[in-house]
């Protein structure tokens, strides 16, 4: 009995890398000329680059075992960095958050923040970080309420949270979940200080996990088919046959896992199953190409008050590269690419006056989908995986779990739904 998963995002492949392993045959059926999904190699020029700048974080246990499951040394394809991010901001001092330092973790963090926010700065975040418990038990609220509960100081509301909350959940504080936000807020600083690391993928992400995982499938019995688009979902009696594809052609299954993104996945399943289509969230990210001598003086810096949110350097790929990220709705929707590129390469030339005021090169990247919204009680809208159609099944990240779009979430979802198949 073969299984069939349609969508070779982060989320089908871990759902086909499980089922394989299990012994379990697999076909697996994608849309695009290439796998990875929303984390997929793009190219320019003459360089392979990730279609959006990709930050995972050491606590992403499951993303690393699968990697590690098909023979990636997760030490040789990550840059692993303990916290070490400075924000930097027009009106305020810079923020420094880092466990740098002798003391035991959490104590190294709060002791650098007490460094650059102050005492008080230190008293806040703390003041956060134990309401934690009571917000998760509690019904939903927003970002901004529950930052005005724990009363954050303004400052640290704009250097710190506001950036932290879209980097995590790509959505505005003003309707970001505050449960989301906890929730990450206490995996990612309440554990151990490796869970809090920071992974920066030093080669692209297509070349990091898809071709991996293309290998082992194949290699174990498994078929991928690339350019394959599932057009018709065919089921009779409530129980899944197969799928019809865009060309026509009719693939018989008798069990399916349907691994898209939120919008993919409730058009396709439309006309058996109503789900909720959450709101979708873009991320821009702006390559800038500078002279091949220019350097960050870190491998990642955050930037507050301004559209550009973090800057990543990205020399050890090709000398003298920085990506740009910008996350969630906002204002740079309204410019133009060629606008956009001058307002960003000012802002960090204004925040870094060592980093030049033009580029040579520039490539701009929206991806307008990039993540469903994070919006309060988004919880109680995610299906979950097994559906009421007999064989029919659910992966991709915005499936039922505790996180927000990841890619941890991703493959969470994947191989819990070859378990439950299983
Ligand atoms: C720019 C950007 C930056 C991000 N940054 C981070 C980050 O820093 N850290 C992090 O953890 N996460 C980040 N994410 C989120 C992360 O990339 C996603 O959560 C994850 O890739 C989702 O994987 P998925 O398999 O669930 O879905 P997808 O990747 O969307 O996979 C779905 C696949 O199905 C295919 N498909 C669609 N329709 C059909 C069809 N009808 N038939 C067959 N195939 C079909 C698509 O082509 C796609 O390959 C980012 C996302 C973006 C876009």
């Amino acid at each position: 009995m073969t299984t069939l998963i349609i969508g070779g995002g982060w989320s089908g492949l871990a759902a086909a890398i499980t089922l394989t392993q299990q012994g379990h045959a697999v076909h697996l059926i994608e849309s695009a000329k290439q796998l990875g999904g929303r984390a997929r190699n793009v190219q320019w020029q003459d360089q392979t680059l990730d279609n959006g700048q990709h930050l995972m974080i050491g606590a992403y246990d499951r993303m690393l075992a699968i990697m590690q499951l098909i023979g990636i040394d997760n030490n040789e394809v990550f840059h692993r960095y303990p916290i070490d991010i400075s924000i930097l901001d027009s009106e305020f001092s810079p923020l420094h958050l880092s466990t740098s330092g002798w003391l035991p973790w959490p104590l190294s963090l709060s002791w650098n923040l007490t460094k650059s926010a102050g005492v008080t700065g230190l008293i806040h975040v703390a003041r956060l970080q134990t309401s934690i418990p009571r917000v998760l038990s509690t019904p939903d609220i927003t970002v901004q309420e529950w930052l005005g509960n724990t009363k954050q100081s303004p400052r640290l509301i704009k250097q710190l949270w506001e950036p932290m909350c879209l980097a995590t959940l790509n959505t505005p504080i003003d309707h970001a979940s505050a449960h989301l936000l906890a929730k990450v807020l206490q995996d990612s600083l309440g554990k151990s200080k490796s869970d809090a690391d920071l992974l920066i993928p030093k080669y692209p992400l297509g070349d990091l996990f898809p071709q991996k995982a293309t290998d082992y499938i194949e290699q174990n019995g498994g078929k991928i088919s690339l350019r394959t688009r599932a057009d018709t979902l065919i089921v009779q009696d409530n129980k899944v046959q197969g799928v019809m594809t865009q060309g026509g052609q009719t693939i018989t299954a008798d069990q399916l896992i349907v691994a898209l993104s939120p919008s993919q996945t409730s058009d396709l399943l439309a006309p058996l199953i109503k789900l909720n289509k959450p709101t979708e969230y873009p991320i821009c990210t702006v390559y800038l190409q500078y002279s091949s001598d220019t350097r960050l003086p870190s491998a990642m810096l955050g930037l507050s008050g301004t559209i550009s949110q973090w800057i990543f350097d990205r020399s050890e790929q090709t000398a003298g590269l920085m990506a740009v990220v910008i996350s969630g709705p906002g204002k740079h929707e309204t410019l133009d690419k060629k606008q956009l590129v001058e307002k960003v390469c000012q802002e960090i030339h204004q925040l870094l006056p060592a980093m030049p005021a033009t580029v040579e090169h520039s490539f701009v990247i929206r991806e307008k989908r990039a993540t469903f919204a994070c919006t309060v009680n988004v919880e109680q809208s995610r299906p979950q995986c097994k559906t009421a159609v007999e064989g029919l099944y659910l992966a991709g990240d915005f499936v039922a779990n505790a996180y927000p779009a990841t890619l941890e979430g991703a493959v969470r979802n994947g191989e819990s739904c070859a378990k439950q198949l299983l």
